[in-house]
C-alpha cells in the first residue's frame, strides 16, 4: 500500500486527510489495478472546507484585491500549469484512461480556461447607462460569495477549471468536489494554488462521494453558488438541496447530440467530424455526437465510410502514442454502456460495427448501431460511450424532427455546403449550442449550456459573470433637485 500515491482534501492552504482518516481506492481502468488512494471525505470535512472558503471570503484579500493582482495571481496558476502540463495529463490519463495526447489538449484548454476568464473580470467591469432624467446608472459586479463546484470525471481538470476560474476570477472562493473516480488531477491543481501563494481558502479540494461529500456542500447556507456537472438525474438533486437555501445553480447536465449528415456536405469532412464526436474520449463527452442522421440519397455510402474510419482507430494502453481510444473510465462506467449495447442487440439494432471487447478489458470498441426503433433506450437514452445511433432522412423537415425528438438539447451539428439550409435548421434545432461542418470548437465569451433535461442556466464570457456576480445597479443624479 505505501507505494500507491495518495490526494488528500485541500482545506484552508493545506492537504490533509480525513478527519477519520478513510480513504478510498482510485483505479487505472486502463491496468485495472489500484494505483492511489485518496481521502474519503465525511460531511465534517466538508464543512470544514465551507468554513475555511466563508472566512476566506468574509475576511480575506481575495475578494478585495485589485482586479489586476487578482488576475496576476491566477495567470500564476496558470504558469505552473503549463509547466507541469505533462504530469498532470499523466495523472488524468492513469485514472481515466484517456490517450495522453487527449489529456495534454485538455490540459492546454484549461489553461486557457483560467487565462480567459481572469482577463475577462479585469476588462468587463462594469456597464453604464446615460438617462435622459437627469440622472445616469451604472452596474457593478461583485463576487457573490462561496461557490460549490461539482465536477464529473470524463475531463476530470477542464471540467473543473471550467467552474472554478470564472468562480475565483470574479473574486469568489470555491469549493470544488471532483468525481470519486478522478480526483487526482485537481487535487494536484489544488496543491498548484497553494505553490502560486493563493490565500488559504480560495481554492479548497474536497474528495469523496457524491453523498455525503457534494451533498453537504450544495445544501449549505453558507454556500452562495452552486455550479454542477454530470448527469441529469443527479442535477436535480443538487438542484433541490440548493434551493433548501435559495442558492442560485448552474447546471451542465447530459445529452443525446444529433449529427446530421445532408446529401450536400462535404463528406471527407463529416465522416471525420462525426467520429470524433462520438469516439473522441470513447464517447464520454456530454456533448457527443450520439445520434446520427443521414439523408437517404447518401445513406449507404455514408456510413460504408463513417464505419471504416471508426475501424482504422488505434485502440490501446493510453500511454502508447499511437493510441486514438482507450478503455472506459471505470468499472461502473463500462458494465452501463456494455449493457446498453446488448440491450440495443436484444431490441432488433444492428451492430454495423464495434461491441464489448471480449478480453476482460474494459473496453467497448467503436460501435455504430442502426435500425433501432425511436423509443429504444438505446436510441433514446445517454449512453455515455462510444455508441452512435444511426437513422436516416429524407428531406430537412424530417431531420429537424428527429433531431429535437429527445428530452435532451445540449447541442447538436449538422454538415451542409448549402449556407442558407445552415442557417435556416441551425436557427430550428433545440440545443444550446449548434456547430455547423464542425464539433467542440469552443469561444469562451459565447454561451454554453443545454435546454430541456440537458441543464439550467449559461456560462461563458459574461454569461458566466451573471451567475458568478451580484450585480448591482446604482443610479446617481446629475441635476440638482430644488
Ligand atoms: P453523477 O451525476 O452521479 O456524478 C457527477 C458528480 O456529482 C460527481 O462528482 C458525483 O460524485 C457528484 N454527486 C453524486 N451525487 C451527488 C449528490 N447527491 N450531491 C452532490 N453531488 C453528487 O454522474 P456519474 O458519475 O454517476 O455518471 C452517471 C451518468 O451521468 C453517466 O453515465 C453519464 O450519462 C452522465 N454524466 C454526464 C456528464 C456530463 O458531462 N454532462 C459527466 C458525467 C456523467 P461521485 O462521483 O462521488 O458520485
Amino acid at each position: 500500500m505505501s507505494e500507491l500515491a495518495f490526494f488528500g482534501h485541500i482545506i484552508d492552504g493545506v492537504e490533509v486527510e480525513s478527519e477519520s482518516g478513510a480513504r478510498f481506492d482510485v483505479w487505472n481502468p486502463w491496468t485495472r489495478e489500484v494505483w492511489a488512494q485518496a481521502a474519503e471525505g465525511t460531511a465534517a470535512d466538508a464543512e470544514r472546507a465551507i468554513a475555511s472558503s466563508r472566512k476566506a471570503f468574509d475576511e480575506g484579500p481575495w475578494p478585495r484585491m485589485g482586479r489586476v493582482e487578482r488576475a496576476a495571481a491566477i495567470h500564476r496558476l496558470a504558469d505552473l500549469m503549463e509547466e507541469r502540463a505533462d504530469e498532470i495529463a499523466r495523472l488524468d490519463t492513469t485514472n481515466m484512461g484517456k490517450p495522453f495526447a487527449q489529456a495534454k489538449h485538455d490540459v492546454a484548454r484549461s489553461v486557457w480556461n483560467f487565462r480567459f476568464f481572469a482577463d475577462h473580470q479585469r476588462d468587463h467591469v462594469g456597464e453604464v447607462f446615460p438617462m435622459d432624467s437627469g440622472h445616469h446608472s451604472y452596474s457593478e459586479f461583485g463576487p457573490a460569495g462561496v461557490v460549490a463546484a461539482i465536477s464529473p470525471w470524463n475531463f476530470p481538470l477542464m471540467m473543473a477549471s471550467w467552474k472554478i476560474a470564472p468562480a475565483i476570477a470574479w473574486g469568489n472562493t470555491c469549493i470544488i468536489k471532483p468525481s470519486e473516480d478522478t480526483p487526482a488531477s485537481v487535487t494536484y491543481l489544488g496543491r498548484l494554488a497553494i505553490e502560486a501563494g493563493f490565500p488559504p481558502g480560495v481554492l479548497n479540494v474536497i474528495n469523496g462521494y457524491g453523498a455525503p461529500a457534494g451533498s453537504t456542500l450544495t445544501g449549505d447556507d453558507r454556500v452562495d453558488r452552486v455550479t454542477f456537472t454530470g448527469s441529469s438525474q443527479t442535477g436535480k438533486m443538487v438542484m433541490a438541496s440548493a434551493a433548501t437555501h435559495l442558492a442560485p445553480v448552474s447546471l451542465e447536465l447530459g445529452g443525446k447530440g444529433a449529427n446530421i449528415v445532408f446529401a450536400d456536405a462535404d463528406l471527407d469532412n463529416a465522416v471525420y467530424w462525426a467520429v470524433e464526436a462520438i469516439f473522441r474520449n470513447a464517447g464520454q463527452i456530454c456533448l457527443a455526437g450520439s445520434r446520427l442522421f443521414v439523408q437517404s440519397s447518401i445513406y449507404d455510402e455514408f456510413m460504408t465510410r463513417f464505419v471504416a474510419a471508426a475501424e482504422k482507430l488505434v485502440i490501446g494502453d493510453p500511454f502508447d502514442p499511437a493510441t486514438q481510444f482507450s478503455s472506459l473510465a471505470s468499472k461502473r462506467h463500462f458494465d452501463k454502456v456494455a449493457s446498453y449495447v446488448e440491450s440495443a442487440q436484444a431490441l432488433g439494432g444492428r451492430v454495423l460495427t464495434g461491441g464489448v471487447a471480449e478480453d476482460g478489458s474494459w473496453v467497448v470498441r467503436p460501435t455504430i448501431i442502426d435500425g433501432l426503433a425511436l423509443d429504444a433506450a438505446p436510441y433514446c437514452e445517454e449512453i455515455f460511450g462510444p455508441v452512435c445511433v444511426v437513422n436516416r432522412f429524407e428531406d430537412e423537415a424530417q431531420a429537424v424532427h428527429l433531431a429535437n425528438d429527445t428530452r435532451y438539447g445540449l447541442n447538436a451539428m449538422l454538415f451542409t455546403e448549402n449556407l442558407s439550409r445552415a442557417h435556416r435548421v441551425a436557427s430550428k434545432l433545440r440545443a444550446g449550442t449548434v456547430w455547423v461542418n464542425c464539433f467542440f470548437i469552443r469561444d469562451l465569451r459565447t454561451p454554453f449550456g443545454g435546454v430541456g433535461d440537458s441543464g439550467v442556466g449559461r456560462e461563458g464570457g459574461n454569461f458566466s459573470r451573471e451567475f458568478f456576480t451580484e450585480p448591482k445597479a446604482v443610479v446617481m443624479q446629475i441635476d440638482r433637485k430644488g
